[in-house]
């Protein structure tokens, strides 16, 4: 603005110059109009010298100013006097300055996320979008055999892990988390992959859990020996009390009572064991249940069998489909019948009354089966938590039922072993149903 003003004041002395010239030529004397040229030439050459000033002031200021474009962030401009040059230095000090500091701000978050990248006992991997590494932390090669620098490289090409390459491969597809989980030497790891923000690359974690599972390991171990160590003696009380129980007749009146609170804690506690072992039993297995294609029919026949003397003497109505025509899937006839015998146990259990259905629905490709009830439900409050051990809606309910609060834990981990899932629905109005979806 004052350099346009400075150069519209030159050009407009200039004019008024002329016009004062043209007077004392045209009309005044001549050594009026000699003085006026003398002092016009005078104003004209004082006008261009300081126009010249500024503008080599202004060229000098380029060189620093290309220097700071090209990255040197010291760079200053020589204070200048006060014109539109100077106020022009000021101001680029002044941005080069605020540059400066946010360079240096920058620079300290960035050594401190490097700094946490370095020190992280995980290992991390970033590919770009070609699929190459672009960064990797230390951490990574103590985790995986990593060959040489793996930057500019496909992780497979430096290291030899098929699963990473894999799980990296899969998060770049589907553009969801990915995870995976490996024995490598005598580490146990997770690897977790997925797309960076900008969702050009991948991020790939490796997580280091060998001490997590042998925790996990020694609690199973421990939970396994004293259920073993408890079993024992527990037999032998349940053979004492069944003895006793068939010489009821000496056993004094008054004391029969006892007898039978005896015989219904050790039936609970036996039960309990059973359980806790069977849990443990199903933690620990390595490889999941083998599969066979058969009828489900003779499995849902014979948990509807058990449980119908109990459902009778409740007064409640226990159906099932006809086993003959029932459809075949993929299952664990053991399995599949223990996890049924649990649902439409706790069906009988916590309904008083009414009825309880097990009703099979044939899909393509799947076959569902659907144990429903018309209890007083389960409030959706507790579906998250439902099939955890030892949870309980109702804890007083559920123990006077005689529950062991392991039977849904149970359930759900022998799902998991058929490869398969149990899902919960209980509407507002009451009932509950627990549904199995089985391949076919
Ligand atoms: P429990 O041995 O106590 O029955 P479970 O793991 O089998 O343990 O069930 C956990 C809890 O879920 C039970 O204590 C009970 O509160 C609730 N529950 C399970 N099935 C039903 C059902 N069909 N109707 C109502 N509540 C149920």
């Amino acid at each position: 603005m004052n350099l346009r003003l400075s150069s519209i004041r030159l050009n407009l002395g200039v004019a008024l110059g002329l016009a004062l010239l043209t007077v004392p030529c045209l009309f005044g004397p001549r050594w009026l109009a000699v003085g006026t040229i003398a002092l016009l030439i005078l104003a004209l050459v004082r006008s261009f010298a300081l126009h010249n000033a500024r503008r080599q002031r202004l060229v000098s200021m380029l060189d620093p100013v290309e220097r700071a474009a090209a990255g040197e962030t010291e760079v200053r401009l020589p204070p200048g006097a006060d014109d539109e040059a100077g106020h022009v230095a000021n101001a680029v000090n002044a941005l080069l300055r605020t540059v400066r500091e946010q360079a240096v701000a920058a620079h300290a978050e960035r050594d401190l996320d490097l700094a946490m990248v370095r020190e992280t006992p995980n290992g991390l991997l970033v590919t770009d979008a070609q699929g190459l590494v672009r960064r990797a932390n230390p951490a990574l090669s103590r985790l995986l055999p990593v060959r040489g620098d793996p930057v500019g490289k496909r992780p497979i090409d430096s290291i030899p892990v098929a699963d990473f390459q894999e799980v990296i491969d899969e998060a770049k597809r589907t553009g969801a988390v990915c995870e995976r989980a490996l024995t490598h030497g005598k580490l146990d790891l997770v690897i977790r992959a997925m797309p960076t923000a900008d969702g050009a690359g991948c991020l790939g974690v490796v997580l280091d859990i060998t001490s997590l599972r042998a925790a996990e390991r020694v609690r199973r171990d421990f939970v396994a020996n004293v259920s073993h160590e408890i079993r024992t003696p527990i037999t032998a009380i349940v053979g004492y009390v069944e003895a006793l129980e068939g010489e009821r007749g000496r056993v004094p009146e008054d004391l029969l009572f006892m007898l039978d609170a005896v015989r219904r804690n050790s039936d609970r506690l036996q039960l309990l064991i059973d359980d806790v072992l069977h849990l443990s039993r199903l933690e620990s297995r390595q490889t999941d249940l083998e599969l066979r294609r058969e009828s489900i029919g003779p499995v849902i026949h014979a948990v509807i069998e058990r449980f119908q003397g109990v459902a009778r003497h409740k007064g409640l109505q226990l159906t099932g489909p006809d086993h003959r025509t029932a459809p075949e899937a993929w299952i664990n006839a053991d399995g599949l019948e223990h996890a049924l015998s649990n649902l439409v146990d706790n069906a009988v259990k916590y309904t008083p009354t009414g009825s309880v259905r097990v009703e099979v629905t044939a899909m393509p490709g799947s076959v569902e089966i659907a144990v429903i009830d018309s209890g007083p439900g389960i409030d959706a409050a507790h579906h998250a938590r439902i099939f955890e051990r030892f949870y309980r809606v109702d804890t007083g309910r559920a123990r006077s039922a005689g529950g062991t609060g392991l039977g849904l834990a149970i359930v759900k981990h022998l799902c998991s072993a058929m490869r398969t899932e149990v899902q919960l629905q209980s509407p507002e109005g009451g009932g509950s149903t627990f549904t199995l979806k089985l391949p076919a």
